[in-house]
């Protein structure tokens, strides 16, 4: 059957990758297998957010909001071309939590993760010239905060090929099927769409299949892991820009949720997200006409111009996978992270991966690396704060930006700008010597060229448009069916059909 790898990892969304990326980084050898794309599933459906989460202190969740915050300056200096600071408005008035207890909840996410880079928060009058773009009149006061935003599958990407670059097999489009331990290993079976299953052994086992975490136990023999998940879907809607600003605004709601408006891609705004508890993770794939209503109205309560639900221009649904803690209120479901191990006489450990943050996944990978250093005496220690992640080796990210700017001068700046932001200070291998856009082939739309494509093929597992259009890139948002199509086109392999 060949070689023994040391982990074989179920998952490529955030989390897998980062544990793939930490392990490989040790010194073990990785396999990591996903049944779809990089990223398909929840880690392209977040709200996109690297943040304490504010709302958690109100749950008194003070340990997960505390290791977010510290979190959130370690990502900080791993990806700045993935992770910007965001400003947060939050208005208020009479109806909402008291400004006493706001200002102290924010004196609180200020000062619990330690030392921070971001700016402090500050109570504000309206109207304001900046911070109350696009807000009803009868708002007269608020909070600003500050949090940051992420691209989330290029995040969960940058840990694929960071994993990679130290010697992990990213196996994309290969399902999970099964395990059992055999002589003191697993012995698993995967099988990659495009041809037979295959078995492979592996030392141990890594669980981080998300909304699908216990079906992956289902497929996994004689393990005695009985914690469950809940599956709670968020949905996000998709418009053109409310305000001018370049902040975002946090909304308090009547059902004491709170709903997030998020600048996006330039030109649009984000608003979400919901809570709704599903049965099955195909039950939570799609956005409801009820939780549109529900974003609308929930954005509509604050903004001076009213959204109708006709403004929406896309949509998106996922699936949290959170670790059953008995809470009622899926709103209430904590988002902290849970590890279980289970073993057969110290050998062959199966680490299951419940719950967790696109903000807190290189601390949960340094706890399950933490939690298999046992059974791998010769791994090295943590090493994952003090590594930039592919693209983002850059001291000042302006700077960089700007010096790109000035090399890629001939090709536009929001075409260049576009680029870095994907690519970081690996743009030029993309662009390369080109002084001209027709260097780069075909232009798609929206600052997506054929030299571009090539390179997510070959460097970054992309196959479909999908996989180039919303997860590598955003282009698609950008871009009409037509564009699309020249796309997919242009992916079809040799006899495929349309
Ligand atoms: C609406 C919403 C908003 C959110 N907002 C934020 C936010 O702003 N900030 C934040 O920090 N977090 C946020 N989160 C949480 C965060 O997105 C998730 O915790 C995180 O993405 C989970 O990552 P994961 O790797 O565990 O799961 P996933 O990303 O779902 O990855 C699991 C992967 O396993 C694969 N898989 C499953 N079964 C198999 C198999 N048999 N074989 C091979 N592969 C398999 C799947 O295809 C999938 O790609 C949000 C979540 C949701 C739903």
């Amino acid at each position: 059957m060949g070689e023994v790898t040391d982990l074989l990892v179920i998952g490529g969304g955030i989390n897998g990758a980062g544990i793939a990326r930490d392990a490989a980084g040790r010194g073990l050898s990785v396999t990591l297998v996903e049944q779809g794309d990089l990223a398909c599933a929840t880690s392209s459906g977040s709200s996109k957010l690297i943040h304490g989460g504010l709302r958690y202190l109100e749950q008194y969740e003070f340990k997960l909001v505390r290791e977010a915050l510290q979190e959130r300056e370690v990502l900080l200096r791993l990806a700045p071309h993935l992770i910007r600071p965001l400003l947060f408005v939050l208005p208020h008035d009479a109806s909402m939590r008291p400004m006493w207890m706001i200002r102290a909840g924010l004196w609180l996410y200020d000062h619990l993760g330690g030392p921070i880079t971001l700016p402090r928060s500050k109570p504000i009058g309206f109207p304001h010239m900046e911070f109350s773009a696009g807000l009803k009149p009868e708002y007269r006061s608020g909070f600003v905060y500050s949090d940051c935003r992420v691209d989330d599958s290029r995040l969960t990407l940058a840990n694929a090929l960071a994993a990679r670059d130290k010697g992990a097999t990213i196996l994309t489009r290969t399902r999970f099927d099964a395990a059992r331990r055999v002589e003191g290993e697993w012995e698993a079976t995967i099988t990659p769409r495009s041809g037979p299953s295959t078995r492979l052994r592996a030392k141990a086992l890594v669980n981080a299949a998300g909304p699908w975490v216990c079906e992956a136990l289902e497929r996994i023999q004689g393990d005695r892991i009985t914690d469950r998940v809940r599956l709670v879907k968020g949905s996000h809607v998709i418009v053109p820009k409310v305000h001018s600003q370049r902040h975002a605004y946090i909304l308090q709601n009547p059902d004491k949720r709170v709903v997030f408006v998020i600048p996006y891609e330039n030109e649009f705004t984000l608003i979400g997200t919901t809570d709704v508890a599903v049965g099955t993770v195909e039950e939570g794939t799609r956005i409801t006409p009820e939780e549109i209503r529900y974003l609308v109205a929930a954005a509509n309560r604050f903004l001076m111009k009213p959204l109708a639900e006709s403004d929406v221009v896309s949509t998106y649904a996922a699936v949290r996978p959170l670790y059953d803690d008995g809470s009622a209120n899926p709103s209430e479901v904590t988002r902290d992270y849970v590890l279980k191990v289970d073993h057969d006489a110290f050998k062959a450990p199966l680490l299951t991966v419940f719950g967790g943050k696109i903000t807190t996944y290189r601390r949960l990978a340094e706890d399950a690396l933490k939690l298999l250093e046992n059974y791998f005496p010769e791994a090295t220690g943590p090493w994952t704060a003090n590594e930039a992640l592919p693209g983002g080796e850059v001291r000042n990210f302006n700077a960089f930006r700007d010096d790109m700017q000035e090399r890629y001068a001939g090709l536009g700046r929001n075409f260049v700008d576009g680029v870095v932001r994907r690519h970081g200070s690996h743009a030029p291998r993309v662009l390369g010597e080109a002084k001209v856009p027709e260097a780069l082939g075909r232009h798609f739309g929206a600052g997506l060229t054929e030299r571009e494509v090539e390179y997510l093929v070959a460097e970054e597992w992309a196959e479909t448009a999908e996989d180039v259009l919303w997860r590598r890139t955003k282009c698609g948002l950008h871009m009409t069916a037509a564009e699309h199509n020249a796309v997919a086109e242009f992916l079809r392999k040799p006899g495929e059909s349309a």
